[in-house]
């Protein structure tokens, strides 16, 4: 689409900034704090250990060959977003 590579970022920071500000805005409206999490390692983390490894997005399931939890992917994600929320 923008073939400038520093504008192209440019557009990407700007987009993410009013998405983060609508986020804001609508938690306002509804009471819920809205707190904004780095996305880094959040997939390939395991909830229970914290043993980080790469893993293919298309498994659905997570399964950690340190302490050998198993779980829905998208459940592991989501409970390292909540701690890492939870942290800040
Ligand atoms: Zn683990």
């Amino acid at each position: 689409m923008v073939k400038n590579h520093h504008l192209a970022k440019s557009i990407s920071d700007t987009a993410q900034l009013r998405f983060c500000q609508w986020l804001e805005y609508v938690g306002k409206i509804f009471g819920v704090t809205v707190i904004a999490v780095a996305p880094d390692y959040t997939f390939r983390e395991c909830s229970s250990s914290g043993e980080i490894r790469k893993q293919s997005r298309d498994l659905r399931a997570h399964r950690c060959f340190h302490c050998g939890y198993v779980e829905e992917r998208d459940v592991n994600t989501n409970k390292n977003i909540l701690r890492a929320a939870l942290c800040q």
